[in-house]
């Protein structure tokens, strides 16, 4: 059996690492160079591998946009023949072309053996049962994460989103050991657990948790492990990189190490577009290093967080990226104040009495924009009594405005009442744009 550790790349040394990453990148460019696409955006400004002399020099190399792949949507960034693509997947693009990504057999196995090394590094071994509870079909969690899981060897478990009380049975029935699930999900469904009397801590077996997907704070890990009762590894990744294994928490829990052999990592100031030092928050910015149907090259995901340069106690050298903080289109601007909607769940969450779902809404009347801070009570903390909910209303207003100097409106609601989104959460309703 075949192990996921694959100390000899994930240990090489950097100076190593970097060189394998030139070769690699090199690759990548003349590859791309063979679509339609990027023969255009490219070649008529000169650009070819030669440009590429040293790491440095990819700075001279023009970024990739979101817009950029849906004007080539759907085939135009393809640079082998069409028999050789075997599969394609996309983002939601509910306006518009979506971006599509389009994979060779040797892609759908360099994306899986990844994902797996990914288990692997965050603790899951050939002998797990792992429950998929992502979206299957053009999302990328779902075969993304049933692929990489078999391919460590997993009883694999294609769960699908939704249907709770499924999700239970199965879990119970199959002594499901590792679950994948976006971070939202996990409060609603600890709901259902408590609904049938059932202690996720006493009666599963789970013994690792695998999330990502979406923004989430460190308060939000926190209560999903304290409800569960065992460690929950943050993951990143997105469709144009394949999905799912971009970076992936190690056992320590210390930030996601970008697999830095098949992905080139760069955090770039989102205005100047220059490099930031490390440890800096910018705008992260990726190029596919082992793509063959559709490399991609300086993308720009709009992702904000900083590279953590020290080494890990793991001994892996690939170096580690900050939680995300959010997106750059994320963030909105309420009365000339810039805010991350993760600054707002970091309070809440700390917050004993808010369960896990809330949703800022941004509108305006007379006076001009507000802020209107809506959570979920927990079953336990619902009730009517005035005094105690003005206090609790008051206590979160001020919490809220001391991080980001603007004073909300602060409304709590009973368990289950917010809308619930399948798939990613969405936090913000910005009805100011309407
Ligand atoms: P996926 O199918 O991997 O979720 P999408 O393309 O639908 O890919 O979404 C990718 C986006 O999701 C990223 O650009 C990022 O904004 C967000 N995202 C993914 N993983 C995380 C994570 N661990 N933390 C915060 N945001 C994340
Ligand atoms: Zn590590």
């Amino acid at each position: 059996m075949k192990t996921y550790w694959q100390e000899e790349i994930e240990t090489l040394p950097r100076p190593k690492l970097e060189q394998l990453q030139l070769e690699k990148f090199r690759i990548s460019l003349s590859q791309a160079l063979k679509s339609p696409g990027y023969a255009q955006m490219y070649r008529e400004r000169g650009i070819d591998q030669n440009c590429l002399q040293s790491l440095d020099d990819v700075r001279k190399l023009p970024f990739t946009s979101k817009e950029d792949l849906r004007q080539n949507y759907p085939y135009n960034l393809l640079t082998v023949p069409k028999e050789d693509v075997v599969r394609m997947h996309c983002t939601s693009g509910t306006t518009g072309n979506p971006a599509a990504v389009l994979y060779s057999r040797h892609d759908l196995h360099s994306w899986a053996n990844l994902i797996a090394r990914s288990l692997y590094a965050a603790g899951a071994r050939a002998s797990d049962v792992f429950q998929n509870s992502s979206g299957y079909g053009l999302f990328t969690g779902g075969l993304g994460f049933q692929n990489g899981a078999e391919l460590l060897g997993c009883i694999t478990i294609p769960a699908g989103s939704g249907n709770s009380k499924r999700q239970i049975k199965l879990m119970r029935d199959f002594g499901t050991t590792c679950l994948h699930a976006v971070p939202s999900y996990l409060g609603r469904l600890h709901a259902v657990f408590c609904e049938m009397g059932l202690d996720p801590r006493r009666d599963t077996s789970l013994q690792r948790l695998f999330i990502g997907a979406e923004p989430h704070s460190e308060e939000t890990r926190l209560r999903i492990q304290e409800m569960y009762g065992c460690k929950a590894y943050n993951s990143f990744g997105m469709t144009e990189m394949n999905g799912p294994g971009v970076a992936f928490e190690c056992e320590c829990q210390a930030g996601m190490h970008v697999w830095e052999d098949c992905y080139f990592l760069e955090i770039v100031d989102p205005e100047t577009l220059e490099a930031v030092p490390d440890g800096e928050i910018g705008e992260m910015v990726l190029t596919t290093l082992d793509r063959e149907a559709m490399p991609i090259i300086r993308y720009r995901t709009h992702d904000l967080t900083r590279i953590i340069a020290e080494p890990c106690a793991c001994g892996r050298t690939a170096r580690r990226i900050d939680r995300i903080k959010g997106r750059s289109d994320d963030m909105f601007i309420i009365k000339g104040c810039n805010v991350f909607p993760i600054q707002i769940e970091r309070i809440l969450m700390k917050i004993a009495e808010i369960g896990s779902d809330y949703l800022i809404v941004l509108d305006s009347n007379a006076e001009g924009d507000y802020l209107n801070v809506q959570a979920e009570l927990k079953p336990e903390a619902f009730t009517d009594e005035y005094h105690f909910l003005e206090r609790l209303r008051k206590k979160i207003a001020a919490e809220i405005r001391d991080e980001i100097q603007v004073t909300p409106e602060v409304t709590l609601v009973a368990p289950g009442a917010l809308p619930k989104n399948e798939g990613k959460a969405i936090r913000v309703n910005d009805l100011r744009k309407n």
